[in-house]
């Protein structure tokens, strides 16, 4: 069955990773989805490839402009927002030596995955409250709740966007909609491949990837894919996670229960 039947929804990261993963899982749930993203031809392929359901708008997520422009783009397509996934993000590169943090990465990763996701949270919210209704989903991460795996700076972040996701979900609740984030472990996606560290990284990045991420992780014998990730976005877009707000829904096998 179509759990996303008649919905509109705006992804943000949509061309590329798990955020193309989204995109597609959506659609085949009878959604209608604007792909936001920076990189311009890759979303217009996905858009082409997927057909009417969808539409590109290029946006970049440190700017305000850029959010409010898709958001209002989105509600004129495709008449309404009930569901946004702020995905969008970056990571700096692993730095064992915090005296050697470049500022001007850090700063650049705050504002992609921080300020682009509250502004993404406030423009979704301009749009949701005179409706009195909705769900918007952060992309957080195992890196939300335990530090020393992720760099600092997106460590930093990803705390946050699980802070922002309470801050909003405790006001929004009022007006009857649900804000949650989903936290995966690694993930084979470009940025997860530009992240690993250098002693860990082959001809093949994704045999060094999945020899990384094959040491800690808890549950043995199964790979994390972007569609696990995007399944548990459906389930938070969808009506099924009705009285589900505030939540961080970790996807890692367990990784940081212990
Ligand atoms: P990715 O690099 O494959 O995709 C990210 C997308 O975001 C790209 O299409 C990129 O162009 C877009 N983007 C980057 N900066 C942008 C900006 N300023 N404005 C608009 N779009 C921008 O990465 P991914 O692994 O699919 O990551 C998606 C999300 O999932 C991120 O928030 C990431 O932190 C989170 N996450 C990823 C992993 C992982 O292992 N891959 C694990 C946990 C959480």
């Amino acid at each position: 069955a179509q759990r996303l039947a008649g919905k509109v929804a705006l992804v943000t990261g949509g061309a590329s990773g798990i955020g193309e993963s989204i995109v597609k899982l959506f659609v085949r749930h009878g959604a209608k989805v604007c792909i936001v993203d920076i990189q311009d031809d890759m979303g217009q392929l996905l858009c082409e490839t997927l057909g009417a359901d969808t539409c590109f708008y290029h946006c970049d997520v440190m700017v305000e402009n850029d959010v409010c422009g898709a958001v209002d783009f989105t509600v004129e397509k495709f008449g309404a927002l009930d569901i946004m996934v702020n995905n969008a993000g970056i990571a700096d590169p692993p730095c064992p030596d915090i005296r050697n943090t470049d500022m001007s990465v850090f700063e650049k990763v705050f504002a992609v995955n921080v300020k682009g996701t509250f502004l993404g949270m406030k423009h979704a919210a301009r749009i949701m409250i005179p409706l009195k209704k909705g769900s918007i989903i952060s992309l957080s991460s195992v890196s939300s709740t335990m530090g020393g795996l992720g760099p600092h700076a997106y460590t930093g972040t990803k705390h946050a966007v699980l802070g922002l996701t309470k801050n909003v979900a405790a006001e929004l609740g009022a007006h009857g909609i649900r804000v949650n984030c989903v936290s995966p472990y690694a993930v084979g996606t470009p940025m997860a491949l530009a992240h690993l560290p250098e002693e860990e990284r082959t001809e093949d990045a994704m045999v060094g990837f999945r020899a990384f991420v094959a040491k800690p992780a808890n549950l043995q014998g199964v790979e994390l894919t972007t569609n696990d990730v995007a399944n548990s976005v459906l389930f938070l877009a969808s009506d099924e996670a009705r009285y589900i707000s505030g939540a961080n829904l970790m996807i890692d096998g367990g990784f940081t229960c212990v």
